[in-house]
This record gives structure tokens, sequence and C-alpha cells, in this order.
């Protein structure tokens, strides 16, 4: 059964927009002026990897200003009727009219789903109108930005929850937590998949980058030649995996043989530093029969502080005896000698015989996605709360630091901030619980994640809770 939602508000709230950033095409027509013609539409909704079918009710038509509310009315209640679920869309630019009113008057009588979209929220998040939208009495607005493309998190999780409660089939578990739901033009997530993935292949001399490199390019292998910034010694090639396109960055592979010399020299750390900040993710490339030397634990941290992705590609798997034994123990000791990036994926390869190879890049994929992932706001203060709540933040001098409130500021790697009354007197250890948290609960594993703390109050908040801190 496929889930109906349905686009309720009155004329220029953009209800349009929504519907095209949800559907990735421009099929509905967009126009400044309220009252443009346009016909009752549905289209197939994306957000990440949730589908659902989008009614579009901006089906206004010019004429009798009389017979307009009759219209509006006629056309709405059989949106409402149908669908399975309302976003009643407001516009806090302009704030709350009394055409939004009788729009809310319409869906309470309906006595169906309902959920408060405060569109136009860009920006600035303290506009009026979404204080203002309170008032229409279907709970806490959810802010977003159709025409910015921001909140489709937030509007993922609203979806999200209403189909787990109503009994609707998930389209992908998995991917809930770790999706980046948010949509660009296309409807298509946030990880462009026009544009090549950058990756780095690092590791220190002889681990085996460039037999790896080889064997991935094959005979025919495209040099794109040394791209400005790097060195000659770092190339970047282009190649394509499983229809997806990618740029390849290494460090000390790739040299013609007169060359060969110069790559059992000391791998250059600013060399290596050069294609690491190329990269989206990067492949730190071990000998596994002489794995975590320092110089490979020195690398991962490096990669960890430009806050890139990593995979851990465990070469020369084909000279391991005892396969299973030996894995069991080498993710035992990334646990104690790599925590920084929690779960990072370590794949088994062999470079030299072609084996694991496409494990690696499905590793690579998952872990680019990870890297890009958006959690809404609403899950993550859901989930803070909790946490605050079971475990407080130690008191210091008899004083305790309350947590108020925490967002996703940005992608590539997640990074968090958490408001909170005093930052300065609040544990580092608080702050690793948190992160550690945060990584476990929304599986952001084997990727660098940043957790900021910040002295504020909730920006949401409505002045209610005021008096009590
Ligand atoms: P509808 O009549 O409800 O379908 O509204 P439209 O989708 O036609 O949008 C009305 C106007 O609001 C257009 O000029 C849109 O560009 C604009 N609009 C839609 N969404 C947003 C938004 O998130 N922010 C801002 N600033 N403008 C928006
Ligand atoms: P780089 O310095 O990291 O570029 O390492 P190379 O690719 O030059 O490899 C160093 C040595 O390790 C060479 O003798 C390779 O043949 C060998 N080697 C690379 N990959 C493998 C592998 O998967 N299995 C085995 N047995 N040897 C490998």
């Amino acid at each position: 059964m496929t889930l109906k939602v349905a686009i309720i508000g009155r004329p220029n709230v953009g209800k349009s927009t929504l519907f095209n950033r949800l559907v990735g095409k421009r099929l509905a027509l967009v126009d400044d002026r309220p009252g443009v013609t346009r016909d009752r539409r549905e289209g197939d909704a994306r957000i990440g990897r949730l589908s659902f079918t989008i009614i579009d009710t901006a089906g206004l038509e010019q004429g009798d200003p009389d017979t307009l509310e009759g219209r509006m009315r006629a056309q709405t209640e059989e949106a409402i009727e149908d669908a399975d679920l309302s976003l009643f869309l407001v516009d806090v630019r302009s704030g709350i009219t009394p055409l939004d009113q009788h729009f809310a008057d319409l869906l309470r009588k309906s006595g169906k789903p309902v959920s408060l979209i405060a569109n136009k929220a860009e920006g600035r998040l303290g506009e009026s109108g979404y204080y203002e939208a309170f008032s229409l009495g279907f709970g806490e607005p959810v802010p977003i930005s159709a025409e910015h493309g921001e909140g489709m998190a937030d509007l993922y999780d609203v979806i999200t929850d209403f189909k787990a409660e109503h009994g609707f089939a998930d389209d992908d578990p998995e991917a809930i937590a770790i999706h980046n739901v948010t949509v660009t033009e296309d409807g298509a997530a946030d990880v462009d998949l026009t544009r090549p993935m950058q990756v780095a292949v690092v590791g220190r001399p002889n681990a085996g980058k460039s037999t790896l490199i080889n064997q991935l390019l094959g005979e025919d292998r495209l040099l794109t030649g040394p791209e400005a910034g790097l060195t000659r010694d770092s190339i970047a090639v282009d190649w394509q995996w499983n229809g997806r396109m990618f740029k390849l960055f290494d460090t000390a592979g790739l040299r013609k043989k007169a060359r060969v010399q110069e790559k059992l020299e000391k791998l250059s750390v600013a060399d290596a530093l050069r294609a690491i900040r190329f990269a989206e993710v990067v492949i730190v490339t071990l000998d596994a029969t002489i794995p975590f030397e320092k110089r490979d634990l020195q690398i991962v941290d490096l990669v960890e502080k430009e806050g890139r992705a990593v995979v851990i590609a465990l070469n020369k798997w084909d000279l391991i005896e005892d396969r299973g034994a030996t894995l069991k123990e080498l993710r035992l000791e990334a646990e104690r000698l790599l925590p920084q990036v929690r779960g990072v994926p370590m794949i088994p390869i062999s470079g030299l015989n072609n084996q694991g190879l496409d494990k690696l890049f499905k590793a690579v994929t998952s872990v680019h996605e990870t890297w890009n992932a958006r959690i809404s706001t609403a899950r993550l203060n859901k989930w803070l709360s909790h946490v605050v709540d079971h475990h407080p933040p130690p008191a210091i001098a008899g004083r305790r630091v309350k947590i108020r409130y925490m967002t996703q500021a940005k992608t590539r790697p997640p990074t968090f901030v958490v408001f909170c009354s005093r930052p300065d007197a609040l544990a580092e250890s608080y702050r690793r619980y948190l992160l550690n948290g945060i990584r476990e609960t929304f599986k952001l594993s084997g990727i660098p994640l940043r957790v900021i703390m910040r002295k504020g109050d909730n920006p949401y908040d409505t002045g209610r809770d005021k008096g009590r801190s």
C-alpha cells in the first residue's frame, strides 16, 4: 500500500514549490500571483529512500471571488479525504492569516491526520510567523524551506514516523537512521551521483598502493594527469565502478619505472596530506602481515583530523593463513588503537590477486553516504532528552550544566552543536559520551564526528520553559 500525502494550505504558501521539490520535476507551475489556474496533481515523491504519493492542491482558479472559497473548499476536502496524511503548509514570512485559520478548521473537521509545516523558514530561525503557527492548534510546526531544500530531514521523520505508526511498510529500515535525506532539485539524495567521488589511496611504502591502483585500472587506465595543486607524485585518475564515477588520488603509485626508487623513500606527510585534502573517502592501505605500525596509525589519525571518511584495506590477505582469527584480532586491535573512527570498515583484499576489491568499493560508497548523513533535529532532540534524563552531566561545584538542545550544523563530516548553560564547565568526558552515543544511535560508524558544545538556549524555544532555567 502506497502512502498518500496531501499538501494543504492557502495560496502562495509554497505548496507547488514543495511538490516540485519532492517530485523532483518541474511538473507543477510556480507563480507569485495567487490564484493562477492549476489542476490538482499527483506525483511520486521521494525524500532520500522514502517514497510516497503526493497530492498538490494548489488548484485555485481565477474568477469570481465569491466562489473562491467554495472552490478551494471542494478541492481541498477531496484531497484530505483521499490522503492518509495532510501536510498543512503555512508561510512563516507572512504569518498566520484568517485564511490559514479557515484551512485549519477544515482539517480539524475532517478528523484526519495532519502535520503542520512552517514553510519559508530558511535563514532566520526566530521568525515570528513560526511562533504564531502554534496558535493553529496542530502542535509544534515543522520548519522547512521548500525553495532551499531545508528541513527535508525533519519532513522525512514526520512521514516515516507516520508510516510506522499506521502500519505502512518501511522502504528500507536500514536506511532510515543513516541515509542523507536532503533532497536536491531532481529529488535525489544530497550525495551528488553525477560528480565523481574523490577517493585517496594512502598508506606507507610497500603496503601495496600501486599494485591496488593498477589492478583497479586494469589495462585501459585513463590518466588525467597531475591535478593543479598536487605534487607531480600525486596523480588523479578517473575510474568507474558499478555505474559510479570516482576520482582516485594516489600519493605514491602510478609512477614510471624509472622512478621506482623514489617510492621506497619515506612517505612524505605533506604529500599524503595533500591527497587526503582532495579526498572525500580515504582508503588506508595496510600490509596485513605487518598491520598497525606506528606510521599506519599516524596516517589514520591524519585522515580523522582532516574530517575525511576512512576505509581500511587489509592488503596482502593472500598471505594470511588463519583468516578468520586474524580478522577478528585485527578488528579488536582497531577498536583499541583507533577509537576516533570506531567501527571503521576493514576489508581484506589482495591487490595482487584482484580479491575483495568489490567489497572494498562497497564499503567506500557506504561510508561516503554516512559521511554525508543528515540527522533531523527532531530525532536528535528526542535522543538528547532521553540521554540527559538518564545520564545527566556531572555537577561542578554543586551546579549542574543544563543541556538544552542540539542540531546538526553540517555534514561531511557530520557536525553537531549542543547548546547548554555552561560549556566551559562541562567535562570533556561528557562531550565524548554524547559523541559515542550519537555514533551508536544514528549508526555513524567509521567516520570522524564532531560534537561542539555552545552556550545558548533552544532557538525554537517559544518561551514557555524560559522561566524554569
Ligand atoms: P502555492 O500557491 O502554495 O502553490 O505557492 P507556490 O509554490 O506557488 O509559491 C508561492 C511563492 O512563494 C513563490 O514565489 C515561491 O517561490 C515562494 N516560496 C515557496 N517556498 C518558499 C520558501 O521556502 N522560501 C521562500 N522565501 N519562498 C518560497
Ligand atoms: P606501494 O609502495 O604501497 O605502492 O606498494 P607496491 O604496490 O609497490 O607493493 C609493494 C610490494 O608488495 C610489491 O612487491 C607487490 O608485489 C607486493 N604486493 C602488493 N599487493 C600485494 C598483495 O595483495 N599480495 C601480495 N602477496 N603482495 C602484494
